[in-house]
């Protein structure tokens, strides 16, 4: 790096240095090349972040908006997204080695997010409710929370940051933010153009840092009204566990171990392309990553031939390049975690089908080949923890009733995909398996307007759509006698 680039917190509507005056360093993995050092933040620094939230919230500038002009800013938010969008696309892929290519294709989405918050935003309202008195009168309404913490990881900083900041925002809450210590550039950049759509000082704070650290000291900090968190199921359950012992709301977005399942009558071309786009998008790196995938024997070979031809296919290399279809790992931990998984599966009996070597994408980056396994079974730890890496395990099955419980043997419960030309066993399957979101002849789909919610250990709390409004007000309910 020619010259280095300090990003600092954003609080009150501006750039704040450590209390402490440290700062830790971010990497491009793609090329283990330092591209800023951001503050690391700490208690004082969450501190200073929650009052400038909880004078913001108590300000009369932002508590006594009326509910479209709140619409109003969320639309403006949404436009700034869109004139930045390279900007922000490049610096995102830079952070966490996205594809240019996704994270384009992400951007373009994600204003639309902004826009759905802006026309729900004055229509959150109470009710008027039918008691038997007729002499009472009984309404309800929806107040905002207070000050929201939100908490976010390194594989969609942007996305996963706006699924908690524009249902927040539209409730009437304000918000501190703690990025993920491997990505805080594109969510810093997100706080700014909050203040230049017109959102007052402090309605949008962030604090950057580590999570033991500054994320800790969120979590921890008595001014919080709600938290928010996108993350391993590991520290959700920590996060979990404050929450609960403060009486405050949680939501929780957590991990996953998705089954991706192909019946004998599904379309086999469009399966394997399913089944690719499910595990190797982002390098694996998603939380709804379809890493499990079951095969009707009699396809198995069909399936398991296509996907491995495709997967050796895959261009690795520069992020930023148009032609480039696997990026690296997000940082030097997690291509390492991602290739000890890999040898684990080879000790536990796997068979490596195609990649199970890292690389250094011919840039001195942490890449990892597009790995498929076989020879699994259900319970080796490679297919029942979530690797986070580029890594598919696929397994043939006989029988409708078997694929389900062998799909519903695990902890998590995010996401499934179903394969099958057959309306009747799609809805049915849909009906038993244990996930939030079932795809049938897609992987992946997502819209603003379609709530989502983690089963078992892979969540609580909706995300997305009306639903999650819920999350973001308290109700209050009011008797008046007349
Ligand atoms: P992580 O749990 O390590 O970190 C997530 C965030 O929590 C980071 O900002 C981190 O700094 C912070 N954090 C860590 N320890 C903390 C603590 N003790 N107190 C407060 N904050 C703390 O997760 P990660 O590795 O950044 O992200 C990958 C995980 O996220 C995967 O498990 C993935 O499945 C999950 N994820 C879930 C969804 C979803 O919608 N369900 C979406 C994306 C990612």
């Amino acid at each position: 790096m020619s010259e280095q680039i300090t990003l600092n917190h954003f609080i009150g509507g501006q750039p704040a240095e450590p209390h402490s005056g440290e700062y830790f360093e971010s990497t491009n993995p793609a090329t283990r090349e330092v591209i800023y050092r951001a503050a690391r933040g700490n208690e004082a620094d969450v501190a200073a972040a929650v009052t400038s939230a909880q004078q913001a919230f108590e300000d009369p500038r932002w508590r006594n908006l009326s509910q479209t002009r709140r619409g109003h800013l969320l639309r403006r938010l949404g436009d700034l997204i869109a004139a930045n969008a390279e900007e922000l696309a490049r610096s995102e892929s830079r952070d966490n080695g996205k594809l240019l290519r996704e994270m384009r294709a992400q951007l373009a989405g994600l204003p639309e997010y902004y826009y759905y918050y802006a026309g729900l935003a004055d229509k959150i309202h109470g009710d008027v409710i039918p008691t038997s008195d007729r002499a009472i009168l009984n309404y309800t309404t929806r107040e905002p929370l207070g000050v929201v913490g939100a908490i976010t990881p390194w594989n969609s900083p942007l996305t996963l940051t706006t699924s908690k900041l524009a249902p927040a925002l539209c409730a009437g809450n304000t918000v501190v933010i703690k990025p993920s210590e491997y990505t805080s550039a594109t969510v810093l950049r997100l706080a700014e153009l909050a203040v230049e759509a017109g959102f007052p000082p402090g309605a949008v704070n962030v604090v950057t840092g580590f999570g033991a650290e500054a994320g800790q000291a969120l979590v921890d900090n008595r001014g919080l009204a709600k938290i928010s968190f996108t993350g391993s199921t590991g520290t959700g359950a920590r996060i979990a566990r404050a929450a609960a012992g403060r009486f405050i709301g949680a939501t929780l977005e957590l991990g996953g171990k998705s089954p991706n399942i192909i019946f004998e009558d599904a379309n086999i071309a469009n399966a394997a392309m399913g089944v690719v786009a499910g595990i190797f998008a982002a390098a694996g790196q998603t939380c709804i990553a379809g890493s499990r995938i079951f095969a009707h024997r009699s396809v198995y070979d069909e399936l398991l031939e296509r996907v491995t031809e495709r997967a050796q296919s895959i261009q690795i290399g520069d992020p930023l390049l148009d032609d480039t279809e696997l990026g690296p790992l997000a940082f030097g931990d997690q291509r390492d975690k991602v290739a000890s998984y890999v040898d684990l599966g080879r000790d536990e009996g796997a068979r490596v089908l195609t990649g199970g070597r890292a690389t250094d994408g011919g840039l001195g980056g942490y890449f990892y080949e597009p790995t498929v396994l076989v020879d699994v079974t259900n319970d080796m730890r490679v297919v029942r923890e979530e690797i986070f890496g580029p890594v598919a395990a696929i397994m043939p099955f006989d029988t409708e009733e078997e694929v389900v419980r062998l799909a519903n043997d695990t902890e998590y419960g995010l996401a499934a995909g179903v394969w099958t030309t057959n309306l009747s066993r799609a809805h049915r399957v849909a009906a038993q398996l244990e996930a939030g979101t079932i795809w049938i002849n897609t992987y992946r789909a997502m819209s603003p307007m379609s709530p989502r919610q983690g089963f078992k250990n892979s969540g609580v709390g909706i995300e997305h759509g009306t639903e999650t409004m819920k999350e973001y007000t308290r109700l209050k309910s009011v008797w008046v006698n007349t």
